[in-house]
């Protein structure tokens, strides 16, 4: 019978907010090192290093490309330097007019050095969650089953 009307999903939200809140997701797996995809653990191997596919998606995070992660990298970058100048500007604002120079000068270059290293799997996972956020998975994302 019908009345020619479609039925929405109920209550669902306009899709400009469903994928916004799609980001939002992947972007939290990614923060705190999960597969932005599924949310599962294991997808960082070591620090420097990730697993060559999600242990519960088998999504394969490079995205079957090698130089996948040069735009992690320049994320990396980015926010290092983004490191010294909210360093620089909240010390400045903090203790003026006491500014203690001998430690920004010495702490901030240190801050900018340890950064990278200690945010290096938190920008390789970010920028995959980027990536997915603009191209959602496409079947080759996925490592083929492995036989048993
Ligand atoms: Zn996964």
């Amino acid at each position: 019978m019908g009345d020619g009307r479609q039925v929405d999903r109920a209550g669902s939200a306009p899709m400009r907010f469903q994928g916004f809140r799609r980001a939002a997701v992947l972007f939290a797996r990614a923060v705190t090192l999960r597969c932005p995809h599924c949310g599962g653990r294991g997808i960082v191997a070591t620090w420097f290093k990730l697993a060559p596919t999600c242990p519960t998606c088998h999504l394969r995070p490079e995205r079957g490309e090698s130089d996948y992660f040069l735009g992690g990298m320049m994320f990396n970058i980015a926010l290092a330097e983004s490191v010294f100048v909210v360093v620089l500007i909240v010390t400045l604002v903090v203790t003026w007019p006491r500014v203690p120079w001998a430690l920004l000068q010495y702490g901030a270059p240190a801050a900018m050095v340890l950064a990278p290293i200690i945010l290096y799997p938190f920008s390789k996972l970010v920028w995959l969650a980027f990536d997915l956020t603009l191209r959602p998975v496409v079947p080759n994302d996925f490592a083929p089953p492995q036989p048993h």
